[in-house]
C-alpha cells in the first residue's frame, strides 16, 4: 500500500514520457496573489531562514471551519502552532482551545482565556499535572486508561471526563495519531462507568483519526463506534453521554491533494446525522494543522548544490532549514510542502537536505523535487503551508543553529 502510493506519487512527478510534466507549483493554488505578495515583500527584507505566517489566513481559515461546522465547538490544538499571536487572535474569535502541558497551559491562561475554554486533551499527565489544571479552573479531561482515570478523580474530582477511542486510518493519514492513544470500545465502556463511580461526569468520547487525514470514511467508521458506547451506556447502565470530540486531521493545502474541507464537512455531518439523528450531542473539534498551516511560509537559501560523483545522477541540494529548523515533518518524506521558488528554467528532480552534521536531516530523497538547472547558492526556496508544526518542532541549539525565527504579519 505505501509502496503503491510511493509509486503513484513518483509517476505524478518523474513519468519519463506522456504524463504531466514536473513543474513548480504556481503560488495561486495556496495563497491569493495579493497575500502572497505581502509576505514575500516582508520575506525580502530579512535574513534566511524564518516563517512568515499570515494571521488574516488564520482568521479566514476559523471562519471557513466554523462556517462549515455551524454545530461545533472548536478547541484550537495548541500544539500546532502556539504563538501568542496565533493564540490570541483565535481567542478573540472565541475558540477554546486543546492543552497537553501546564506549559501551555499558562501561557492560555495569561492571555486572558477562561479555564472553561480549555480542556486537557493529553492522554499521558502527571498527576500533580492534572491538580495544576483543576487548581487553575479546568474541568475537563481526556483519558483512555484506568490508573489516569483515577489520578483524574482524586487530583480533579466531579470533572467531566471523555474517553479517548483507538480508530482505522494511519494508513491514509499523513501524519497518523491513532496507535499512541485510545483504548478499544469495551475498555472505553468499562471507563466511563468506572468514571461515574469514581464521582466524576462521563462527558463523552473523543477520537483523532490522524493528521492529515485524506480518507473522509475513517470519520464514519469512528463515529460509528461512538454511537455503540453511547447506545450500550445508556440501555445497559443509565450514563447518557454528552459530546463527541472529533479531535483533528482537517487538511491542509500540501503536494497531495485532498478534498475541500466543505466535503470534509458535508460528509462528516451526514454521517453524525445517520448515527445520531436530528438531535447531535454536543460537537467539539480540534483542529490544529487545518487551522495554521495554509498561512505559512517558511523561508530558506540555499547553501550548497553537488552531485556524489561525477556521473551522479541527481544533484543534492542543502539549504539552511531542516529537519531540526522546523521540518521534522517531512520524516519518512510524510508531508510534502510544496516547494517554490522565483527561478525559471529546465527542471531536474533533486535530493533535499538540511545544513545540520546529522544523514537523517535529508527532508526528502526517494521523492524528488523538480528544480530548475539553474538554481544556485544564495537563491531563496519558499516552502508553502509550513504554518503548522515548524516552529513548535524546531530544536533549539542543534549544531548551535537557533529555532526557528518566525515572523506573523
Ligand atoms: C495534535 C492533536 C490535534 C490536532 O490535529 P490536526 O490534525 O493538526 O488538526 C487535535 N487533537 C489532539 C488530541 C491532538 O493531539
Amino acid at each position: 500500500m505505501q509502496l503503491e502510493r510511493m509509486v503513484l506519487l513518483s509517476l505524478r512527478f518523474l513519468h519519463p514520457s506522456g504524463g504531466p510534466k514536473p513543474v513548480i507549483p504556481a503560488i495561486s493554488d495556496y495563497y491569493d496573489p495579493a497575500t502572497f505578495e505581502r509576505i514575500k515583500n516582508y520575506a525580502d527584507k530579512l535574513d534566511t531562514p524564518f516563517l512568515i505566517v499570515d494571521t488574516a489566513t488564520v482568521d479566514r481559515q476559523y471562519d471557513e471551519l466554523a462556517g462549515a461546522f455551524p454545530y461545533a465547538s472548536v478547541y484550537y490544538a495548541v500544539k500546532a502552532n502556539p504563538a501568542v499571536e496565533i493564540l490570541s487572535l483565535l481567542r478573540d474569535k472565541g475558540s477554546n482551545f486543546d492543552i497537553a502541558s501546564t506549559y501551555e497551559l499558562d501561557k492560555v491562561l495569561a492571555l486572558g482565556v477562561s479555564p472553561d475554554r480549555i480542556s486537557f486533551g493529553n492522554t499521558i499527565k502527571k498527576s500533580r499535572d492534572i491538580r495544576y489544571f483543576y487548581d487553575r479552573g479546568v474541568r475537563m479531561f481526556a483519558t483512555d486508561a484506568e490508573s489516569d482515570l483515577r489520578n483524574i478523580a482524586k487530583a480533579a474530582p466531579g470533572s467531566k471526563v471523555y474517553v479517548r477511542i483507538l480508530t482505522e486510518g494511519t494508513q491514509t493519514a499523513d501524519w497518523p495519531l491513532s496507535r499512541k492513544f485510545g483504548c478499544q470500545s469495551d475498555m472505553a465502556l468499562d471507563l466511563l462507568i468506572l468514571a461515574r463511580d469514581l464521582g466524576l461526569v462521563p462527558f463523552g468520547v473523543s477520537f483523532h483519526v490522524g493528521s492529515q487525514q485524506r480518507d473522509i470514511g475513517t470519520w464514519d467508521a469512528a463515529i460509528a463506534k461512538v454511537k455503540v458506547i453511547f447506545e450500550r451506556l445508556r440501555d445497559e447502565d443509565g450514563i447518557t453521554l454528552q459530546m463527541i470530540n472529533m479531535g483533528g486531521g482537517f487538511p491542509a493545502n500540501y503536494a497531495t491533494k485532498t478534498n475541500e474541507l466543505a466535503t470534509y464537512a458535508e460528509e462528516i455531518t451526514r454521517y453524525l446525522h445517520e448515527d445520531f439523528g436530528d438531535e447531535l450531542p454536543l460537537i467539539i473539534l480540534e483542529p490544529g494543522r487545518s487551522l495554521v498551516s495554509n498561512a505559512g511560509v517558511l523561508v530558506s537559501e540555499v547553501v550548497l548544490i553537488s552531485r556524489k560523483s561525477r556521473t551522479g545522477l541527481n544533484r543534492w541540494v542543502y539549504v539552511d532549514v531542516g529537519m531540526f529548523q522546523g521540518l521534522i515533518e517531512t520524516l519518512n518524506e510524510a508531508i510534502k510542502f510544496p516547494i517554490w521558488t522565483d527561478r525559471k528554467g529546465e527542471l531536474e528532480e533533486v535530493v533535499l537536505a538540511g545544513p545540520t552534521c546529522d544523514s537523517a536531516d535529508i527532508m526528502y530523497e526517494d521523492h524528488k523535487y523538480p528544480l530548475p538547472l539553474n538554481l544556485s547558492v544564495e537563491d531563496r526556496l519558499y516552502w508553502f503551508s509550513t504554518g503548522a508544526y515548524t516552529t513548535s518542532y524546531s530544536s533549539v541549539e542543534f549544531n548551535g543553529f537557533p529555532p526557528l525565527k518566525a515572523y506573523y504579519i
